[in-house]
């Protein structure tokens, strides 16, 4: 198994191409997979075979996620500078009506999301537009499409566009700090809690590092030995190689849109690779 998995940040939009657009390279990219004779197939199924929880053909197979969670994940939106914008959900229905069923019959994306409604409101206002891009209400409704499921990017990110005190006194901006039991509960189960109650009977599973940040003890500590309070199976991190049987369940490598790469070009030399 050597699976490369992608990353996308839907609320990269700073133009309208490939480069300064993330839901637009995620559109094209998807074509250039498939062009490629390469199967998408759901992040889980690649935990999965990883755990030697299931024995899949995974042979030339690439998996795709989103972070941050915010509604461009699933609803087209009208942006002020850069005018309507298509989901990463509706590129994979375009997808699917242009290329038919077929085509990709496992099409999937894992959609990470901000478990606290107090932090996403902040992020909202403070880095967004403030007009409520940030809510939660499309989470389930993703999920029963069976085209995305949603999983956990902790409970507030740890993020400097939170005006409230962190975590345990936790200094804003870096998810580093989550370096005691009781900021990693806060940051990590709490988040769990929160999503597991909004897409029930569905469950998270899959943990993604916030800033890509990867703390000495949530790695060693925290998520291999809570596994009951978090319920987490692996954590995805930004190690910009393929998923391979010798791969960190910890520190799942991923390759990131805008930094791995910015071309379609690009993105061949690392599918190929
Ligand atoms: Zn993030």
């Amino acid at each position: 198994m050597r699976v490369p998995v992608l990353a996308y940040h839907a609320v990269n939009i700073s133009g309208n191409d490939y480069a300064s657009n993330d839901p637009r390279a995620f559109a094209a990219d998807l074509r250039l997979i498939d062009d490629l004779g390469l199967r998408i197939v759901p992040l889980h199924w690649v935990v999965d075979q990883l755990l030697g929880r299931a024995n899949r053909d995974l042979e030339r197979c690439v998996a795709l996620t989103c972070d941050d969670g915010s509604n461009f994940d699933f609803e087209d939106i009208e942006h002020p500078t850069h005018g309507r914008q298509r989901s990463l959900h509706h590129c994979l229905t375009d997808f699917i009506a242009e290329r038919g069923k077929d085509a990709q019959p496992d099409l999937h994306l894992t959609s990470f999301v901000i478990a606290s409604p107090e932090a996403r409101a902040h992020i909202d206002r403070g880095c967004l537009a403030g007009r409520g891009w940030m809510d939660d209400a499309w989470w389930p409704a993703a999920q029963d499409t069976g085209l995305i499921a949603i999983e956990n990017h902790s409970w507030d990110h740890n993020h400097a566009a939170v005006p409230l005190p962190g975590i345990d006194g936790m200094p804003r901006g870096s998810f580093l700090s989550v370096d005691n039991r009781a900021r990693a509960r806060a940051e990590i189960a709490a988040a769990s809690d929160f999503i597991n109650a909004r897409i029930a009977p569905q469950r998270t599973t899959l943990f993604c590092y916030p800033f890509s940040h990867v703390p000495d003890y949530v790695h060693d500590e925290y998520l291999p030995r809570f596994g009951e309070e978090h319920g987490m199976l692996a954590a995805m991190g930004d190690g910009a190689e393929p998923v391979h049987p010798d791969s960190d369940r910890w520190n799942l490598p991923r390759y990131i849109c805008g930094w791995h790469w910015k071309s379609p070009e690009a993105l061949r030399q690392i599918l190929l690779g």
